[in-house]
């Protein structure tokens, strides 16, 4: 199947920055893929580059099999939401969602049927004749969507779009978000920085550190089998143990990661005190210093919690523990 978006070898450097670096990407058509990251590792770049925004300094990048590095902006089939939306004050909301086919060049009659469709998309109809300031946030970011779906792109392109929005509506957001995606079919390429989101929205993603793509997967796979200390991190705050630790648990001299979840009580384990206890609502987190390592331990609401300084002796299921191959660079 031709790819949606392929990045050869992609990188933008400012000066001495090197904000997107070697990267190789492949988005399929019509699903839901996140570049996942930690502020400044590259995401947005990375997006304004398949954007056309801006152009790499080196590689090329390819839209549905077609070498689109040189191509304008308006000449790609991709379209992108915005996180600080971008609407136009001093028109109404028909007439934000509207600009685009209006700046094609389609007849008063034909925009207006086309933004009211995509108003209905997004669940608004009825608020065409409202202005951007007569809106919720949630609101206001469906009527960037709504524009953004008005030009019938075959990928959209969506930069942190739900940023700006309260964790309630977000969540409520993120639901709607994958529903529209599925419904149109199309794929969706999404910049966000908060790991459960991506985790539970995308197909496949690609974790950004540094300019470059530490692993690509789906969830699962990236979740359960970081390849690096990095992704294990920044993905799941899992546990990092190092390499003489894992040697002794298994022979192996390598760094694993350990999913705090992943850890009981129990006798006869890894022995270590509790440093620091942390209510969390449906769990509570505990830090327990075990030679000379900190190991993070989250207990289901219901469990019984050590007090801190107790004396603790921890285990867990032998596949818990994942030896990673990669170190932080590459
Ligand atoms: P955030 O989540 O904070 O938006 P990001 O992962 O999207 O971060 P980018 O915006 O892609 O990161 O930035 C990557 C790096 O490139 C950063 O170090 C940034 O300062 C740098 N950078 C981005 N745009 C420019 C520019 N126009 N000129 C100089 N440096 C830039």
């Amino acid at each position: 199947m031709t790819a949606a978006i392929r990045l050869k070898g992609v990188s933008r450097h400012f000066g001495s920055v090197r904000a997107v670096d070697d990267v190789d990407l492949e988005i399929r058509e019509g699903e839901f893929f996140s570049l996942l990251g930690p502020s400044g590792s590259g995401k947005t770049t990375c997006l304004r580059l398949i954007a056309g925004f801006d152009q790499p300094t080196s590689g090329a990048v390819e839209i549905f099999g077609t070498d689109a590095t040189a191509t304008p902006p308006y000449r790609r089939p991709v379209n992108t939401v915005f996180q600080d939306y971008a609407l136009f004050p001093h028109l109404n909301v028909r007439e934000n969602v509207a600009y685009g086919p209006k700046v094609r060049g389609d007849p008063g009659p034909v925009r207006r049927r086309l933004a009211d469709e995509a108003l209905d998309l997004v669940a608004l109809g009825g608020f065409g004749d409202r202005r951007p300031s007569e809106l919720s946030g949630g609101q206001r970011q469906r009527v960037a969507l709504a524009r953004a779906l008005v030009m019938e792109p075959r990928v959209l392109l969506l930069d942190e779009p739900l940023g700006a929005l309260d964790p309630k509506l977000r969540e409520q957001m993120q639901g709607e978000l994958k529903a529209l995606q599925r419904r149109l079919g199309i794929a969706f390429v999404f910049v966000t920085h908060d790991q459960a989101e991506a985790l539970s929205m995308s197909d496949r993603m690609a974790v950004f550190n540094e300019g470059r793509v530490q692993q690509l997967g789906t969830p699962q796979e990236v979740y359960d089998r970081p390849q690096k200390p990095f992704v294990a991190d920044f993905v799941g705050s899992s546990n990092v143990l190092p390499p003489e630790m894992v040697e002794r648990l298994t022979g192996k001299a390598a760094r694993a990661s350990l999913r705090p979840e992943s850890i009981r009580m129990g006798s006869g384990g890894v022995s270590g005190t509790v440093a620091r206890r942390y209510f969390l609502g449906s769990a509570t987190r505990i830090e327990v210093a075990s030679e000379g390592v900190t190991l993070n331990v989250l207990l289901p609401k219901g469990s019984e919690v050590p007090a801190t300084g107790a004396d603790v002796s921890l285990v867990w299921e032998a596949d818990a523990l994942h030896v990673m191959p990669g170190d932080d660079h590459g």
